[in-house]
């Protein structure tokens, strides 16, 4: 492939979205590509929905990224509610300016992946080592094949042994203390007679000990009424039975794995604190989840010739709708410095490490600065007035992207 990258031989380590969102950029501009992923299967079940600021889907269908049929849609603002008796909706407290879109996680890396000839996308090939030294950077795979390569880009994932291995005790990691609730379904299905309630705005529920969001987001294949997917996600609530290993730590359940008691436990808790309407989406969900939200933060995002991507790098909090955003513009920012460097691959390394360092970095404290306002010490909700409510959200969301967008927004409409 012709390209400012011509002749430059990357090996990314995972075939995830951002590990595809890496081969693309850099292919894109004529690098030479090896996707090294583990799993034998094709990932594209993994996740529900993604919120992603405005200005990203866009400049990806610009650069050609992401191809024109790609399925999104714009959400208009944040309806915040808190239970109020019986009444079906609960009460609107405050109808917050913001705006976010919503991508399928399977659209986004399905879109990644299909840029990703199959030649160069090489499954269950799991990655044991990595190094950089006098005889250049590469891969040790499980089979005992060794990959060469001029750069290494490692986008394996919030578990990522790449990050473990190049900066060990010097990554901090930490259990933020809670768990998010989350489960999807598709609209065809029928599980709710209708959905009409959901429309518009996100609706987002305050309680006692943290917050949920409920939405009608686009499935892989459309937005259109009729095809798309209900979503929601609870942040914070007391810990449900069961999740807790031997040494204290607490355990994700997949999709359909809850027992019977974590189930019960999850419907008595919305039963509790959601508005009628909006328990009753998360009692027909058939496969609820839950993840613990952790904050990894690392020293550097290189290591000589090896650079970290994606969850790989930082990983951030849910509540940020960040994680995705933070590993595509990773990898747009490092093949952004390998061109400017003119494939120069020690410059753009350090070029990549002190544009992003920063920034992922801010993202972790960021996610830290909303779990503590909107989880650990969250305002007494249903008191507050709309004009309280909102001075407090200016505080405890400044810098996040769905309000920020939504504030320039509204000055360019003054203006
Ligand atoms: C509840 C929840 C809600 C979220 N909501 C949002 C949101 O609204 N917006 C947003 O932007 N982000 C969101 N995120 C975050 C987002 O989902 C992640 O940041 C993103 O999926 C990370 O992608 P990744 O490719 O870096 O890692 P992963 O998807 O974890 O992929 C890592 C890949 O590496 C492979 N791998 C691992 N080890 C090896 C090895 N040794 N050899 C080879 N391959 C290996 C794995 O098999 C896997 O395919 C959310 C996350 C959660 C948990």
């Amino acid at each position: 492939v012709d390209g400012p990258l011509a002749g430059l031989k990357v090996a990314i380590v995972g075939g995830s979205v951002i590990g595809c969102a890496a081969a693309t950029a850099l292919a894109a501009a004529g690098a030479d590509v090896t996707v090294l992923e583990r799993s034998q299967s094709e990932l594209e079940t993994r996740g529900s929905v993604l919120g992603l600021p405005g200005r990203l889907i866009p400049s990806l269908l610009e650069r050609n990224l992401l191809t024109s049929d790609f399925v999104w849609r714009q959400i208009p603002n944040r309806q915040w509610l808190v239970k109020d008796g019986d009444e079906p909706m609960g009460r609107l407290i405050w109808e917050q300016p913001f705006t976010i879109s919503s991508v399928s996680w399977a659209a986004l890396f399905q879109g990644f992946r299909n840029n990703v000839p199959d030649s160069s996308y090489r499954k269950g090939s799991e990655v044991t080592a990595v190094a950089d030294d006098a005889a250049g950077p590469r891969v040790s795979l499980a089979s005992g094949e060794v990959v060469r390569a001029n750069l290494v880009v490692a986008a394996d994932g919030y578990l990522s042994g790449v990050r473990e291995r190049l900066f060990g005790g010097g990554v901090e990691q930490s259990y933020s203390g809670y768990v998010v609730w989350r489960g999807w379904f598709d609209e065809r299905e029928g599980l709710l007679r209708s959905v009409e309630h959901l429309e518009g705005p996100m609706k987002t529920v305050g309680f006692e000990h943290g917050h949920a969001s409920v939405w009608l987001v686009p499935s892989s294949e459309s937005a259109q009424p009729g095809r798309r997917q209900v979503t929601w996600n609870i942040y914070g609530g007391p810990l449900p039975p069961g999740i807790l290993t031997e040494n204290g730590a607490v355990m994700s359940v997949p999709p359909g794995r809850l027992s019977t008691e974590q189930r019960a436990f999850l419907h008595d808790l919305v039963d509790e604190v959601f508005p009628p309407l909006l328990a009753d989406v998360v009692k027909v969900t058939p496969q609820p989840a839950l993840t613990p939200v952790y904050d990894v933060k690392v020293p550097s995002l290189a290591a000589g010739r090896i650079v970290l991507v994606g969850d790989a790098g930082t990983v951030v909090r849910p509540v940020t709708g960040s994680g995705a955003v933070k590993g595509v513009e990773d990898a747009l920012a490092l093949a952004d410095a390998l061109v400017r460097t003119g494939g120069d691959v020690d410059a753009a390394v350090a070029e990549y490490n002190a544009e992003r360092l920063p920034i992922d970095l801010g993202l972790v404290d960021l996610g830290q600065r909303m779990g503590v306002a909107l989880v650990d010490d969250v305002p007494d909700w249903p008191s507050l007035s709309a004009e309280e409510l909102e001075g407090w959200m200016a505080d405890a969301m400044s810098g996040w992207y769905a309000t920020e967008e939504a504030a320039d927004a509204s000055r360019q409409h003054l203006r």
